[in-house]
């Protein structure tokens, strides 16, 4: 097989990715929520149009695999339909916006977003996989998401809008001030040369003077627990768990089931936050945070990928729970589930994995052409890789 290739952009709803199972499309959530009717849309399209089983992505977006060229069409219409793609295709050229997933409506992350959404114009063209993180809670959640820039909280409370790879941010005294500099770095970032580097950690031009960078974020926040969602004084909404990031559009279907129910939040954790009195237990999605499906990092594999050799899910269930430390499953060497070292790393090649300790998909292998049995034997007989 040949060596992965590396796309440079991310697919969207009007630019579809080709996969090994047909069409990936991809749908940027609004301020991170869909209605309840636009998720039931969502599950419907995935059952009508695609597979079935709808993915939440590391970035937050919601994603649906199995669509065929011939019924493309017809989804886009029905996504635009439902409001849940722009019907301006240029609209996926933007950075993505990722708010964290307890913003109130009267808090400061969501009077960002709301006035970056209103200036998103002015932002020059930017690489493809650029972001934007509005994540003005007390604490920070969104620090290990990619993200270019950042409008966060510093540990004495002021806002702060932080460049990626800097450890400190430039303090400013509201949203607006903070919407205002954002846009101002992001055309600095071009201007002073940003767009060969792609992304802003990668741009190593000392940041203007107007943007000192003199304050450090808060201590990060825990992500939202897995269960009842409290906020004020009582329960709020509940926190479900897709069990290695995607689940059958039947679970999501019964997650918002009542009228109780008003929306959903999509997280960065394979995580949704229903809000409203949501079903408890629901068959097919996770409500405890000690499940090992929620840790195991494990991309789609073939046949979902074009890329992909191997198989990857049977051997991600197959090793979830038993191996102590963090286990990336791997269809191929572009190790796209995980770009940080993982205690175990198994990355498929010529239809076989190779294995890794310590290490990434595309890192030199301790142990090469194994089966899925040999893999387990292999953890079996070494000390030195994770022990089942
Ligand atoms: S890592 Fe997985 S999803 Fe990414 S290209 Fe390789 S096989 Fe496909």
């Amino acid at each position: 097989m040949d060596e992965p290739r590396i796309k440079g952009w991310c697919p969207g709803a009007w630019r579809p990715m080709a996969t090994g199972d047909g069409l990936l499309v991809r749908v940027r959530p609004r301020l991170g929520r869909l209605t309840r009717q636009q998720m039931l849309a969502l599950c419907e399209a995935a059952e009508t149009f695609g597979s079935g089983l709808v993915e939440l992505t590391s970035r937050a977006n919601l994603q649906l695999r199995g669509v065929s060229e011939a019924s493309w069409p017809g989804l886009m219409d029905y996504l635009v339909e439902h409001g849940l793609v722009d019907p301006d295709p240029d609209s996926e050229r933007r950075p993505q916006l990722l708010l964290a997933p307890d913003w109130q409506a009267d808090d400061a992350t969501f009077e960002a977003a709301r006035l970056l959404e209103a200036r998103l114009d002015e932002l020059p063209a930017l690489p493809a996989k650029w972001g934007l993180a509005i994540d003005a809670g007390v604490a920070p959640l969104l620090g290990e998401v990619s993200a270019d820039l950042r409008i966060e909280r510093s540990a004495p409370g002021s806002l702060i809008v932080r460049a990626d790879g800097r450890e400190l941010g430039t303090p400013v005294d509201s949203p607006a001030a903070a919407v205002e500099l954002l846009v101002r770095l992001a055309n600095w970032f071009v201007d002073s040369g940003g767009y060969d580097a792609g992304r802003m950690r990668r741009h190593t031009a000392p940041l203007p003077a107007w943007a000192p960078a003199v304050m450090a974020p808060a201590e990060a926040g825990p992500r939202l627990p897995l269960g009842a969602y409290l906020e004020g004084e009582g329960a709020w909404g509940r926190v479900v768990g897709l069990p290695f990031g995607r689940a059958p559009a039947a679970a999501l279907r019964a997650a918002v089931d009542s009228a109780a129910v008003s929306a959903v939040r999509v997280t960065p954790w394979r995580r949704l936050l229903v809000e409203g009195e949501a079903p408890t237990a629901v068959p097919g999605l996770l409500d405890d945070d000690r499940d090992p499906r929620l840790c195991v990092d494990v991309c789609p594999g073939a046949p979902h990928c074009e890329q992909a050799s191997v198989e990857t899910l049977a051997l991600a269930e197959r090793l979830s729970g038993r191996i102590e430390g963090s286990v990336h499953v791997s269809g191929c060497a572009k190790g796209c589930a995980r770009q940080t070292l993982a205690d175990l790393c198994l990355s498929g090649r010529d239809g076989r994995f190779d294995l890794i300790v310590s290490g990434r998909a595309d890192g030199t292998p301790d142990a090469t052409g194994l089966s899925e049995t040999d893999v387990i034997e292999y953890i079996e007989k070494n000390s030195d890789a994770p022990r089942l």
